[in-house]
This record gives C-alpha cells, sequence and structure tokens, in this order.
C-alpha cells in the first residue's frame, strides 16, 4: 500500500514561490518559515519538496471540499448570507494543540491522521470553478488546512474563479510573506486570519513566530485586501485579560474597522486538559475589543448565548445593521452602496449591491460537495 507522503508527491507540480539557492538547494518563500530546502529534503510542512534542485508544491485535487456559508469562514462583511465553496488540502506549517482540523492538516505529521488519505479527489481548477456555479456560490475559499503552503493551487484555481466573476479568499494563519502575498495580490478579496496569541512562547509551542504573524496581518491589510481576524479564546492559554487587551489594542492601532472575532474553544485533538470556553469568558473578550476602539467585535460558536455580538453595528449611529444567529442571517440593512441606511455612514467590508436579494433565514449549513 502507498504512503500518504508517495500519493500525495504524485500530486505535483514545479513551483512558483521559491528561488534558488546554494549546491541544488531552494529556498520557499510561502510561507514566514522560508525554508531552505537541499535536494531530496522537504520544507516544515512536509507537502513542498526538493526534487533535483526544484521546489515540487501541491497540485490538483483536495481533501475536502464544501458549499458553507460565508459566515463559516468566518466573513462577517463579505456578502453575508452567501455561500462559499471552500476546498482544503493535506498539510500545514504549523502543528497546533488545539486545531480543529487536525485530520487534514497533520496528516504527514500524525499517524493518526494518516487515513485521510482516502479523502484526497483529484480534480481540475475548472471543474472546481463549475463546482462553485453548481452550488450557486459567489466566493472559493482556501481553508480547513493552511491555504499559504499550496498557494500555486489556490493561484490556478483563482484564475478560473475571477474569470468567472467569483470573489477569492485565504483562510490562514497569518504566517505569510512578501513574496507570496505579492503572488496572491491578483486574486484575493479577502484574508482571514488566526491570531493565536500575543505571546511568542505561546506561538513557539505551534510552530510559529509571534512577529511573523503580527507583521502578516499589517501586511495584508495595508494591501487594501479585506482583512478580518480571528482569536480562538483558549481557557488556561490565551485568556487573560492582559493578552486579551494586547490583541485587541495591536488590531486596533492598525484600524478600528478591522473586525475581531473572539471565539468558542471546545475540546479537540491534543488539547483536551482545558476547559470549554463559556459564554461570559466570551463576552469578557468581546467587550475588551470593544474597550479597545474596534468598531466591529463579534463572538462566534455560541450562538444565541453572546447577545448583540452577533451583529453588526453602525460606528455612526450604532444601530444594528446586519443581525445573525449562529451562520444565519436574520436581518440586512446596508444599502447597495456599502452605507448605513439610518445615518448614511459607511460600513466598511465587501458588500453586495443588491440588498434586497441577500437570502435571510438560509439553512446556515456547511452542503459537502462530495
Ligand atoms: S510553505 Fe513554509 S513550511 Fe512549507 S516549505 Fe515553504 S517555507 Fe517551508
Amino acid at each position: 500500500m502507498s504512503s500518504i507522503a508517495d500519493v500525495l508527491d504524485r500530486l505535483t507540480r514545479k513551483g512558483e514561490v521559491y528561488t534558488g539557492a546554494e549546491k541544488g538547494a531552494v529556498r520557499c518563500l510561502a510561507c514566514g518559515h522560508r525554508c531552505l530546502i537541499k535536494p531530496g529534503m522537504r520544507g516544515v510542512c512536509q507537502v513542498r519538496f526538493n526534487e533535483a534542485g526544484e521546489l515540487r508544491v501541491p497540485f490538483g485535487y483536495v481533501a475536502a471540499l464544501q458549499a458553507d456559508p460565508i459566515e463559516k469562514k468566518p466573513f462577517s462583511h463579505v456578502t453575508p448570507g452567501e455561500t462559499a465553496l471552500t476546498f482544503g488540502m493535506l498539510g500545514c506549517d504549523f502543528h497546533c494543540g488545539f486545531c480543529q482540523n487536525h485530520f487534514t492538516s497533520q496528516a504527514m505529521r500524525d499517524p493518526a491522521s494518516a487515513s485521510s488519505i482516502e479523502l484526497i479527489r483529484k480534480i481540475s481548477p475548472q471543474q472546481m470553478a463549475e463546482a462553485a456555479r453548481q452550488a450557486r456560490a459567489s466566493a472559493i475559499v482556501s481553508s480547513y488546512n493552511e491555504p499559504l503552503i499550496t498557494s500555486e493551487w489556490a493561484a490556478a484555481i483563482f484564475k478560473e474563479a475571477k474569470a468567472a466573476g467569483l470573489k477569492c479568499a485565504y483562510v490562514s494563519n497569518g504566517n505569510n510573506t512578501p513574496e507570496v502575498m505579492e503572488y496572491l495580490r491578483p486574486y484575493l478579496d479577502a484574508y482571514k486570519v488566526d491570531l493565536k496569541s500575543m505571546n511568542d512562547k505561546n506561538y513557539r509551542q505551534l510552530g510559529g513566530v509571534l512577529q511573523n504573524i503580527l507583521d502578516g496581518i499589517q501586511r495584508v491589510h495595508e494591501m487594501g485586501i479585506w482583512t478580518e481576524v480571528v482569536t480562538l479564546v483558549v481557557p488556561g492559554f490565551n485568556d487573560s485579560n492582559a493578552e486579551l487587551w494586547e490583541a485587541a489594542r495591536f488590531l486596533a492601532g492598525l484600524s478600528p474597522d478591522i473586525p475581531w472575532h473572539v471565539t468558542a474553544f471546545h475540546r479537540d485533538y491534543k488539547m483536551t486538559g482545558n476547559g470549554d470556553t463559556d459564554a461570559a469568558t466570551l463576552r469578557r473578550a468581546a467587550d475588551i475589543g470593544r474597550e479597545a476602539g474596534l468598531h466591529f467585535v463579534y463572538a462566534g460558536n455560541l450562538p444565541g448565548r453572546v447577545g448583540e455580538y452577533e451583529d453588526t453595528f453602525c460606528p455612526g449611529c450604532n444601530r444594528p445593521v446586519v443581525e445573525r444567529r449562529g451562520y444565519r442571517v436574520r436581518a440586512y440593512r446596508i444599502t447597495g452602496e456599502g452605507k448605513c441606511p439610518h445615518c448614511g455612514t459607511v460600513i466598511p467590508g465587501v458588500w453586495t449591491r443588491e440588498p434586497g436579494e441577500v437570502k435571510l433565514n438560509g439553512a446556515g449549513l456547511p452542503l459537502p460537495m462530495y
């Protein structure tokens, strides 16, 4: 029987986001690790490798494909009520103990995830665009595992998506580089970053460096790509007032218009000793976000238990302009020009020009495509 590495190594092509180095080595530029990879060796993510002086990168398959409510990404300021065809592959450049997608993200590291090989489906970029059409999606999103490590595949899909009039987005750990963002710039409309902690020691445990993530968030925001940030609030890991204040102040310092989602953790994967996040903790985190000056703070994963923190309020007159429950949009009042209908304040985001067509009270559920 083929190993997962054998199967994945066949589903590759020559990469584009790298440079050559001495003695046949290559320098991968797709994520902040910037791996120097010698011939025959792999990068930290395990799925990009040096074959005879050439970087091979994942291409031509998905390991998950769903028609998701765009609220599930979560994006609260990108075309509410619409469907995002969302795909994932295998592998990650981090190894978070609380990963909620560990079955796919840790496939190359964790023998317990090896049967994820059965999820692989070969597909072409053209078929992906067709799947989006069938799902009536208005966006294609790379998510579930870390999209940066498979950016050449995402770019090929996004080219087709753009030609079909679709929006394109990443759901990422934010460990990006200037080079990969320039490569993706022509395609990306929106980018969600997980800001997992403000403590570098915590980030090192997960396989990252805090400063790279802070720089990554700033880079995406300054490039003009619509940016939303999520912090999974894990009791005992990152839920102290001091750390939440630090995260909120950092984001507010970049722009008070960056939406911040604080979401509830549930025991998962290797992090089973910490309790689940309760609604009071989530509200405390959200209150800190507002006090720090952020205009748009959302509390996620506990629908119906976090009061007004599921809704969008106009920063001008404080009236609700989008009301939600979980992944369902219950009321939508933003005008086709992206403004508050009451006071005319511009609500930052990527909004539909046809507010009358926003789907209200939909199923709010993901739909697997195979
Ligand atoms: S994507 Fe990141 S982890 Fe993977 S090879 Fe490139 S630099 Fe290394």
